[in-house]
């Protein structure tokens, strides 16, 4: 994934080439945290009592405020984690310039041992795009490789940006899940250019994985059909009318439904692996497709 973020970068036509070689020097510097951390926590002063939910509650937020306020004017810890290893989640830190991949999102459906490459790179592949792409996109740009505060680009490259993620912007606030309440496509932006960067990459890593060689035809399906069926596998949801009322307007994600639909129809290797055409509902004029990396 990294290499084929690299072959990105190189790739971009909208970048100027002295921030394109920042951008490159900033990955060289990323760190990647897999599993659980080296170090475990230690709970042993957090006393946890049967029957005393409250209780437990109160020490545990002084047990955590205490181990931060111990840590004022100490050296960083960088093998910290801000995640639990038990999390189905993962994140990018800017100030720690690193990805982290706690051991529960290790598992079906974003990664199985046993499917094939092409499910894997199209589930957790676009995942750890997802989180790469954070360090490049609009809040990314603003801290370098050593995670300290310095925006490393040019205005020509804020410009091509802002002009791209406005046609993201209208895009996702046309969708209108429930009559009358859109997705708020500001709000989202920097959660859809990781969605649609993380597939875009992850598409790219997978080619480079079959290194020329023909992807087997399994269950019918051919390679890269397996690859965006394992993406759109990975958001399968279900929201009640309410919660989804409240995330549309305090999510800085889309709704699961759109992660996937909205983001492949900008995907022409989509197009193509299912035969895309006028008239389809995820069909989306070349012309109208967005791409940032
Ligand atoms: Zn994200």
């Amino acid at each position: 994934m990294v290499a084929a973020f690299r072959t990105a970068i190189d790739e971009l036509e909208w970048m100027t080439p002295e921030t394109r070689a920042r951008a490159r020097e900033k990955l060289a510097r990323f760190n990647v945290k897999i599993g659980y951390p080296e170090k475990w926590r230690d709970y042993s002063s957090l006393e946890i009592e049967k029957d005393d939910l409250v209780g437990n509650l109160m020490r545990a937020e002084r047990f955590s405020y205490r181990r931060m306020v111990d840590r004022l004017g100490k050296t960083i810890d960088r093998g910290e984690w801000g995640m639990t290893p038990q999390t189905v989640n993962a994140y990018y830190s800017s100030t720690m310039n690193e990805i982290v991949f706690p051991a529960a999102i290790l598992q079906p459906p974003f990664f199985d041992m046993n499917a094939d490459d092409a499910v894997n790179y199209g589930a957790i592949g676009a995942v750890i795009g997802h989180e790469i792409s954070h360090g490049f996109d609009d809040q990314g740009r603003r801290s370098d490789g050593e995670g300290n505060l310095r925006d490393w680009w040019t205005q020509t490259d804020d410009a091509a940006f802002q002009q791209r993620a406005g046609r993201l912007v209208e895009q996702y606030s046309a969708l209108s899940p429930l009559p009358g309440l859109n997705v708020n496509g500001r709000l989202t932006l920097g959660e859809n250019i990781g969605d649609l960067s993380g597939v875009a990459v992850a598409y790219k890593a997978y080619r480079r994985s079959l290194d020329g060689r023909q992807a087997p035809v399994i269950d019918g399906f051919t390679g890269d059909q397996r690859f965006f069926l394992g993406y759109a596998q990975i958001w399968r949801g279900l929201y009640r009318e309410d919660a989804l009322r409240q995330r549309l307007l305090t999510d800085s994600h889309s709704p699961g439904e759109y992660r996937v639909n909205a983001v492949l129809r900008n995907i022409p290797e989509f197009h193509a692996a299912f035969n895309v055409k006028p008239g389809d509902a995820m069909y989306l004029p070349p012309e109208q497709r967005v791409k940032i990396w």
